[in-house]
């Protein structure tokens, strides 16, 4: 294992900000992006040194392409924790899928 790479957060860091981006997702009433916009944040992901390939390193949140429950770039209340892409408003458009 490279020791240049930082490992995912611990379990109780994860659960965390888990239950923490479900609280906004909540709040948010549980909105989507649409495909596009979900594509777009995994190829930001994509070439980011904290990508694993399928999750976050900052968060520990699972990235991926697909739109799932638990797929953290679905979401449109989160936000990459580095800046790299907002959390979108309900003044963008809403998901098409
Ligand atoms: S959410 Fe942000 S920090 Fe995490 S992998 Fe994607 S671009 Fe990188």
């Amino acid at each position: 294992m490279s020791t240049d790479t930082p490992p995912l957060p611990s379990f109780v860091t994860r659960l965390k900000h888990f239950f923490s981006a479900l609280t906004q997702h909540a709040a948010d009433g549980f909105e989507k992006v649409s495909e596009e916009q979900l594509q777009e944040r995994l190829s930001i992901c994509q070439q980011c040194p904290s990508f694993t390939g399928t999750h976050c390193r900052e968060c520990g949140c699972s990235c991926s392409g697909n739109n799932t429950f638990l797929n953290k770039l679905a979401w449109r209340s989160e936000a990459c924790p580095l800046s790299k892409w907002p959390a979108l408003t309900e003044e963008t458009p809403p998901a098409t899928n």
